[in-house]
């Protein structure tokens, strides 16, 4: 990986990344939304497990609802 995108990454905080996870469940992110997520989960192990919850969540919510 580039180290501007690692700096980049960096510059975007968990807190962020985890209201924005939440955000993308009730409506669409803008571009650049989702730009800063995913330089952060490029950089972030905690974050990408969190991430890969919200997948999980996402999946069940979804098979409940149909
Ligand atoms: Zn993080």
């Amino acid at each position: 990986m580039k180290t501007v995108d690692r700096i980049l990454g960096h510059l975007v905080s968990c807190k962020d990344v985890t209201h924005l996870l939440s955000e993308r469940e009730d409506r669409a992110l803008t571009s650049f939304e989702r730009i800063k997520l995913e330089w952060h989960l490029a950089v972030c192990k905690a974050c990408m497990a969190v991430e890969k919850q919200f997948r999980v969540l996402h999946e069940a919510m979804r098979r409940y609802r149909q």
